[in-house]
């Protein structure tokens, strides 16, 4: 077991972190845990089908378990989500649509945070070196401005932090899904694109 917050200690500050999925949560939990008092978010409603939204959320539970770190387990409405990219569907993975949903889950995380007494927040997504780190950290930043909830920067792809998540992923035998989340998404798969 890593028992990443083994060591809690009550000086350091409370983190919400978003989490998109098990694999991407592996190596940034362990990143963020020397400093943080990190808890989870799982919170992806842009997933397409409730079948494969209950598969990730019970790989993340896994996760959770080994590292004994608390994650809280937002709503899934794909409906909503779904409502939110409306006229963006034929948006190119990393595009308009994306934006929105970043924006989307990273509000949620923010609100939760506030509601809940936490310091700070962030998010996993910075980990996939196909997600665009300097977007993801714009939006938190703004949803800093909205909210008053302090967003932490990150590029979790740095020191390796890709690298190692397949390698936790592969060491704690994690499903490693080929598309990133929504319907659209799957559109790239089988041109050799693997975002997670
Ligand atoms: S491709 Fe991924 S980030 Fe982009 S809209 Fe779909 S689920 Fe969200």
């Amino acid at each position: 077991m890593e028992h990443a917050n083994s060591s809690k200690d009550n000086n350091k500050k409370k983190l919400l972190l978003h989490i998109c999925c098990a694999p991407c949560s592996t190596s940034v939990i362990l990143q963020l845990s020397p400093e943080y008092d990190a808890y989870g978010f799982f919170y992806n409603p842009n997933i397409d089908i409730e079948q494969e939204y209950k598969y990730r959320k019970s790989e993340m539970k896994k996760i959770a378990n080994i590292y004994n770190v608390p994650v809280i387990y937002g709503e899934y409405d794909v409906e909503k989500w779904r409502e939110s990219v409306k006229g963006l569907e034929d948006e190119p993975e990393g595009a308009r649509r994306c934006e929105v949903c970043f924006r989307k889950r990273l509000k949620k995380t923010a609100q939760v945070a506030m509601k809940k007494g936490f310091d700070l927040f962030c998010t996993t997504l910075t980990v996939s070196p196909l997600k665009n780190a300097n977007l993801i950290n714009r939006i938190g930043k703004e949803i800093e401005q909205e909210t008053g909830c302090i967003y932490l920067e990150s590029n979790f792809k740095k020191k390796d932090g890709f690298k190692k998540s397949v390698e936790l992923s592969k060491k704690y035998n994690l499903y490693r899904q080929d598309y990133c989340g929504c319907s659209f998404s799957k559109r790239e798969v089988g041109v050799g694109r693997r975002e997670k």
